[in-house]
């Protein structure tokens, strides 16, 4: 693949190659965006994964979040996630193990929205970082192996003495695309700015909403629909879903006490460079709230320039909120 596409999925790409996916059964992917889905489609071609038992299949996520988007979006996770799931590994995708898969799901969720909710204190007792390092080990460890680790995290904040003084000059919501490294949110953190929201992938919000499942429909119905609403990827274009990702970014902003916006993209990202764009406009100029938008690459080689660009927007919040 060449450079100028995503470094993100190039890493993916490049650490398959080197063997580091040949445990993987499957590579359940989605026609994302124009890189992810080159990415993709060499795993398929390249064989790069040393397991003959592994196989791609890609879904055709929606772009709207109306109900024809919701049947097509179900026929979908049907047809390229289901079947194969049931068939070639076994998995039990019955209406039961799905309610039970909920279950589990709803109980990981609860324990990090209860964490994240002390970032809304005035004086939080745990840094974005730490929230950060959580956030990621319930995503990749398994759940049953993980939540009693996190119910014992969550007990320990509940008696956990915060610093004497907020220890940060201004607090923000960290918005974009993909970040699954703590260490940009420590980098963001150790230039003043607490990250009391985290609304980009790999984020919780959303992410960790709970899935309800009404009494009229299936357990397989109620996770389309919920991941249909609750998604906020910037692949969606209709204006709704636009609305939706501008008035939920306003909403972590009250909720948390954020003083601004980091809205970041991954460098060569085209869906969040001209997510960044609008919405930094739109929230700046119609409402009030400070932005700073950077380009970033996947990995965190030279800071330097982005340590000062954080470093300048914290200062320009001390220096607004003096004003005020
Ligand atoms: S960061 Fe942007 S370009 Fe990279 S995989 Fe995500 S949507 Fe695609």
């Amino acid at each position: 693949m060449t450079g100028r596409t995503c470094p993100y999925v190039r890493s993916i790409l490049e650490r398959a190659i080197e063997g580091g996916y040949n445990h993987l059964s499957a590579l359940f992917g989605s026609e994302s965006c124009a890189a992810m889905e080159r990415m993709e489609e060499q795993l398929y071609l390249l064989h790069p994964i040393k397991n003959e038992d592994f196989f791609v299949t890609i879904i055709d996520p929606p772009m709207k979040g109306d109900q024809t988007n919701l049947n097509y979006y179900k026929a979908q996770l049907e047809k390229h996630v289901l079947r194969p799931m049931k068939n070639a590994l076994g998995v039990d995708v019955s209406d039961a193990a799905m309610r039970e898969a909920v279950d589990r799901f709803n109980e990981i969720c609860d324990v990090i929205t209860a964490i994240g909710e002390f970032r809304k204190l005035d004086n939080p007792p745990l840094t974005g970082y730490e929230f950060h390092v959580i956030q990621l080990v319930s995503e990749v460890c398994p759940h049953d192996l993980i939540l009693p680790y996190l119910k014992d995290t969550l007990e320990e904040l509940r008696s956990r003495e915060p610093e004497p003084a907020f220890p940060f000059r201004a607090r923000i919501v960290l918005a974009g695309s993909e970040i699954d490294d703590p260490e940009f949110t420590k980098l963001v953190e150790t230039c003043g700015a607490m990250v009391v929201a985290d609304r980009y992938c790999f984020g919780s919000l959303p992410s960790r909403e709970r899935i309800e499942i009404q009494p009229d429909e299936t357990a397989f119905d109620a996770i389309c629909r919920h991941y249909l609403h609750w998604n906020q990827c910037a692949r969606f274009m209709d204006g709704m879903k636009i609305d939706q990702r501008h008035s939920e970014l306003l909403r972590l902003v009250k909720d948390y006490h954020a003083d601004g916006i980091i809205y970041e993209n991954m460098k060569f990202c085209e869906f969040w460079s001209y997510e960044k764009v609008l919405a930094s406009h739109i929230m700046t100029e119609e409402n009030g709230i400070p932005c700073c938008t950077i380009e970033k690459e996947y990995a965190l080689g030279s800071m330097g320039q982005l340590r000062t660009r954080f470093q300048a927007f914290v200062e320009s919040l001390e220096i607004k909120k003096l004003g005020s």
